[in-house]
């Protein structure tokens, strides 16, 4: 995705893109369209650029294993200086343009920050009931017969560790 940069006035730029996001080759879990707020600040010497993404995904839920869908809010900063790149540089949100560069591509910034957005832990509520352990009945569908011994909560990470090592 490139962004025109050599007829942005000083200050303020914004930008509002509403994209499928396979026009920057995102997959699974994400599908459907993103939405992107771009703003770009611009001076003599760098612009700034403050990017909110917006993205629906498709996970399995750690507890009950349902898939579910979700939107992810994700945002990023990152600086463009004009000139010269130092040497050594290991800035992730530092980059350099040369003076009269007229575009930048944001396409790999836009992967990286959406791969990174994916929560580690995935619910597809908060207080899902999850599947009984002895009959694997989805508990937030109906309840079923067995006898229940109270799960301690402190036990639930566990349990999603479990399910998730099932389904993998
Ligand atoms: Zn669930
Ligand atoms: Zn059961």
């Amino acid at each position: 995705m490139i962004i025109k940069i050599s007829n942005l006035n000083d200050g303020s730029n914004n930008f509002i893109f509403n994209e499928p996001v396979k026009i920057i080759g995102l997959k699974e879990p994400f599908f459907d369209n993103f939405l992107l707020n771009l703003d770009l600040q611009k001076s003599n010497s760098q612009i700034a650029l403050n990017s909110d993404l917006v993205l629906k995904a498709k996970f399995d839920c750690d507890r009950c294993g349902e898939e579910y869908t979700t939107e992810i809010n994700t945002s990023y900063q990152i600086i463009y200086m004009f000139g010269e790149e130092p040497e050594e540089t290991d800035s992730l949100n530092l980059k350099y343009l040369a003076f009269d560069a007229e575009k930048i591509d944001i396409t790999q910034d836009l992967l990286d920050y959406s791969m990174l957005s994916i929560p580690m832990r995935k619910l597809c509520k908060e207080d899902c009931k999850g599947l009984c352990y002895k009959c694997g009945t989805n508990l937030n569908v109906s309840a079923c017969s067995c006898v229940k011994e109270e799960t301690d909560p402190r036990w639930l990470p566990l349990m999603e560790l479990k399910n998730k090592l099932n389904n993998n």
